[in-house]
Formats: C-alpha cells, structure tokens, sequence
C-alpha cells in the first residue's frame, strides 16, 4: 500500500473517495466496538474508525479487527477506507480535517511502538514532561506538531534568506570546522590531531578570520550559515554549537550593510507575512541606549524612559541623595504614567514591592513620589524647593496621578538596575504588545572596555573591528553596528581594518606583545597585507531570532537536537568517556569522569 495523502489532507471534497493513509497512531478510543484512531504525521491528524457495522460485506471483519487491535500508540500504520462525514455534531472545526473520518477498509501495521515516554498530542491537558525528557526522546517530541511547525518556520525563515542574499548577488563558502581558534571571547573547543601528535584544531567561534580573507580573496559578497562553538559555562540561553548567518562584503561603507540586512529582514517579513516590514530601523547610539534605557540592546516596544535628574536636585539637602552624590553617583528616574497603570494606579503595596525588588539587584533602595495636580507628594518632598519640584516635574513630564521612582548610586549600577526597572514595570504593567516587533541599530560603540578588576582593555565587541577617531584614545569607538530586535541583540557586525598596521596597533593596544600578535595573528596580518580591500559584515544568530519571531522562551525550542542546561546531549548522551585506545592513538591521557547516565531519566 502507498499512501494517496497525507494525513493533514482530507476535507469534505474528498467525501466518498477510496484514500490509504500512513502514519503514527495518536490517540485510540473505543466506543461500544467502534474503535477511533487519530492518525498522525508531518502534516496533520485525521480521524480513523473502525466501525463493522459499516463496512462492506465482502470484508474480512474479524482479520481487519485483529490487524486494528494491534495499533498501539505512536505504531507506525497503513490503512485504506473510505472518506466520510463525520457524524453530525462531532466536527472538529480546531483540525482543518476535522469534518471528515475515515473508514477503514483494509491496514496494516509498519512498525510497532514501544509504549512513548509521554503525550504526543499537542492538547492543553496533557502536562509536557521536563525539558530533559524531553530532550532525551527529542526524535518523539518532534512529531508533536508545536516542535514540527517550529522547524519548519525556522526553514522557511532561512530560505528566505538564502533566495534573498542569492539575488543579491552574494556567495555561499563553507569555512573550515577545524582551524586554530579565533578569539570572540569566549573558550574554544579543540580537536586533537592524530596525526600531529599534542597539536590541536579549535572548532571555530566564528568564521571571522576566514570571512575577512575571503575578501582578501576577491570574493566581494558571502554568506554562510555557518555553525559557531563556543565553550562558555552555561547560560540560560546558550548553546555551545549555535548558528549564524554570517556574512561579510568589500568595498562598503557601514550603510551598504545596514541596508542589506534591512533588506533581507523586510525580504524576509514579507514572505513569512505578508506584511511590509518598515525600514529603515531606527539607530541609537550607545551613549544614549545606556543613559534612556539603562541597556545596550534596548526594548523600544514600551516607553518608561530613564531621566537623569542628578543635576536637579544635587542642591537638596536630602541625606540619602547627598551621600551618593558625595561619591560621584548619580540618580535616576523613571516616570510610571498614570495612563499606564491602569485605573487604579501603582497602589502601595505594589511600590513596597518595587522598592524590594530594587534592594534585590543590589540597589540600596528606592524612593518614590507622586505627581499632584501641581506639586509632588511624598515623605520626602519636604527637602526640595518648589523650583526643585517644578523641574523635576518637568524634566519627567510629570502629571497629576503619575508615580515617579528614583535610582541612586554609582552610575554603572543605576543604569543598569534601571534598564531592568523598565522592563520589570512593562512586565508587570502588561505594556509589552505581543507581536509587535522593534528592530534597532545600537551604533557609536566604544572600542575597548577596561575590565574592572584588572584595569586592562578588553575589545568591547572583537578586535577586528574598525576604529573611528584616534588611535590612541581608550575612549575610542569602533565602526560597529548592533541589530537588537525586542530587547534581544540578535547580532553585531562592523567594518573591519584592512589596514594591517592599524591592526597591528590594536592588537598592542589590548596588551599583546609584538611576539604574541605574530604567534596568534601572523598568518592573518600577513593575509592583510596583500592587497585587503575596505571591508565589513555582521553576524545574526539564527537560533535567537526564530525564537524571538515564535515567542519561545528558548533557543533550544527552535534547534532539532539542542544540548541542555548542562551543555549535554541527552538523545545520544554526550560529551561521553572514549576508550583508552583511542585516546592513546592521540596520544592524550584522561582524568576519569563520570559518564552521563541515562538510565537516571527513566
Ligand atoms: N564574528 C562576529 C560574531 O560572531 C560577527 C561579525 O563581526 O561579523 O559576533
């Protein structure tokens, strides 16, 4: 038997057809010796029924009842029948095949099942189990339709890409999995070579260097969806292997990139949606995402601005605000309008909570007022002249009804628990839209960060990008662009040196020595002194972007086989021990670890 359709075919055209359908039995159910199936495959779920009543006479019915029998759950099945209404009042209108059944006339079973771990079924009422379950029996969690449909519109999203950057004119190069590491911050994994003894390949982080000497190369326009590592502790929402749509052109200045990646997006949006996406995005320097939005990846999808009021009330006689200003800090408001809190405003019991939620992320506290029909009302209004009041008033546009809350203390740390204060407030204020997406490009960034503890200079993205202004100001900043979409840096890009003395410089800069720049990066200098033309490019992370598009919680819900929390593959249980044969062929040793048990999971 070969099937006619697919499961997520038929509809009430098709009532009276002869049809074979193929695939895995969801849900059984047997009212009074009239057995229903729900079958199942990539396409959709269409109902089955077994009923003797019903079928011809020159049908076997006990040898067909007997072959029904052994359809278990998640059995893989071939049956034939007859489409059919289903009986009135049982549509299913959810299940766009819903106002047909199938009666079945002949099956066979394909493949037993063993009884599944959990529920398939894509109901509400059936728990999923934790996500390491999951995981486990990851080949299982695809076939329910939630997973199945996020990897498809992970394809089509790709897709889309691909034909767009085709007709662009740009190239697809696969750069090489095993090379010497390249520094994008984070631990590299290393592949030993066997056949050069205590020598080792880096799985790259990215393909940075390679993408740069293909301009080098002439190649003027590539793309890869290129898969990156990158060994870090784990994060709620990283993965070690990731993937990126990397992309790199010569010859270019900052906005042919720009707009080549707006393109692509608006490209991409309409073939998903069938909606213009508007562009160009807005650009926001660093300076600023840092100072309105206490983030260098804001979320513009809700207002909440931060307000710096350091200036104004720096002559109050207020204990608290002085001794932080004593110590250079700053303070920090942000206006909750009354427009947004809804009928009953922010009531106290809310702003105690803010206030301890503020202590939580290391804040000293909170202090708050209350916007009067032309003054200010709380405990502490007492220490600030009407001139104070109206300023303050003014700076926040402040209205009768509006609750202002402030932030003191050092300026790094007020931004950032402000930058959270925002997103906590739209949160719980529900002023987040849903389906609304912003894109943004955070420009203007700086170069270097001097790393707190050790005062050293860090490169603030990666060392190759450009600089803008001079050289030997650590308050340079670079020629790069961030694309942010709703809170989430989805990728960074710049503009790269392609002058080999400028890159020379940078890399002294970040305190390597002429020795470790040869060691590291001789290869890649020299590459730039044949002739590199101007280039530049962006990275955007895949995994991330589809997750966001999906409103996932996590990448690992739009990537086939993810590693878990613990950086593990459950389905096929890695990073697992090899034998010391084939570790001594590479000539490596190996403290003893535990092996990750799978039993534990069943
Ligand atoms: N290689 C960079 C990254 O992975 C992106 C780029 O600058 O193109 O973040």
């Amino acid at each position: 038997m070969k099937r006619t359709h697919t499961c997520g075919e038929l509809r009430p055209e098709h009532l009276g057809q002869e049809v074979c359908l193929q695939g895995w039995v969801r849900f059984s159910r047997d009212h009074g010796g009239v057995l229903f199936f729900d079958l199942a495959d990539a396409y959709g779920i269409t109902q089955l029924v077994y009923d003797p009543e019903d079928v011809d006479d020159g049908v076997d019915k006990e040898a067909l009842l007997g072959i029904v029998h052994t359809f278990s759950r998640e059995s893989v099945v071939s049956v034939n029948g007859l489409v059919r209404e289903r009986v009135p009042g049982t549509e299913d209108d959810r299940n766009a095949t819903g106002r047909v059944e199938v009666l079945i006339t002949d099956a066979e079973l394909l493949n037993h099942s063993r009884a599944p771990p959990f529920e398939l079924g894509d109901q509400k009422e059936f728990l999923l189990p934790g996500e390491d379950m999951r995981l486990r029996y990851r080949y299982l969690d695809l076939r329910r339709t939630e997973m199945a449909s996020a990897l498809r519109f992970r394809h089509r999203f790709v897709s889309l890409a691909r034909r767009f950057l085709e007709e662009e004119g740009f190239v697809e190069v696969e750069t090489p999995m095993l090379c010497r590491s390249t520094p994008e911050g984070a631990r590299d994994f290393l592949v030993p070579s066997r056949v050069h003894p205590g020598s080792f390949y880096a799985l790259p982080q990215s393909p940075q260097l390679f993408k740069q000497m293909l301009m080098v190369g002439g190649l003027d326009r590539y793309y890869q969806l290129a898969r990156c590592f990158r060994d870090e502790d784990s994060r709620a929402d990283r993965q070690p292997e990731f993937t990126q749509l990397d992309l790199e052109m010569s010859f270019v200045d900052r906005d042919d990139i720009i707009r080549a990646i707006e393109g692509m997006m608006a490209y991409i949006w309409k073939g998903l949606y069938g909606v213009e996406l508007q562009t160009p995005f807005p650009h926001i320097s660093f300076a600023e995402a840092m100072s309105r939005y206490g983030s260098d990846k804001p979320d513009l999808r809700f207002g909440l601005p931060l307000v710096d009021v350091t200036d104004i009330v720096r002559d109050a006689p207020y204990e608290i605000f002085q001794r932080i200003l004593a110590k250079e800090g700053v303070i920090v408001g942000v206006n909750v309008k009354s427009s947004l809190a809804g009928a009953e405003g922010v009531g106290r019991n809310e702003i105690d909570r803010l206030i301890a939620w503020a202590k939580k992320q290391g804040m000293g506290g909170m202090t708050w007022m209350r916007a009067t029909a032309d003054g200010l009302d709380s405990n502490i209004v007492k220490y600030f002249t009407p001139e104070v009041i109206a300023s303050l008033r003014q700076s926040m546009d402040a209205e009768e009804g509006d609750l202002l809350l402030f932030l003191a203390g050092p300026q790094k740390r007020v931004l950032e628990a402000g930058g959270l204060l925002r997103q906590k407030l739209a949160e719980d204020l529900g002023l987040i839209p849903e389906n609304s997406f912003q894109f943004l490009w955070l420009v203007d960034c700086p170069m270097f960060e001097k790393d707190a503890v050790t005062g050293r200079l860090d490169a603030f993205h990666h060392p190759f990008v450009r600089p803008c202004g001079d050289l030997e100001s650590s308050q340079m900043g670079g020629e790069s662009y961030d694309l942010v979409l709703n809170g989430v840096e989805l990728g960074s890009g710049s503009l790269r040196n392609h002058d080999p003395e400028v890159q020379r410089r940078i890399f002294r800069l970040l305190g390597m020595s002429d020795e470790k720049i040869e060691e590291d990066f001789g290869f890649f200098l020299e590459a730039l002194s044949y002739g590199a033309p101007p280039h530049g490019g962006i990275a955007l992370g895949i995994d991330r972007v589809i997750s966001i598009l999906l409103g996932k919680e996590s990448i690992r819900e739009v990537i086939a086989f993810p590693k878990n929390k613990k950086a593990q593959s459950l389905v096929d249980g890695s990073p697992r021990k090899v034998e010391d044969e084939k570790l001594s062929e590479l000539q490596i040793m190996s403290v003893a670890f535990d092996d990750l048990d799978l039993e534990d999971l069943e």
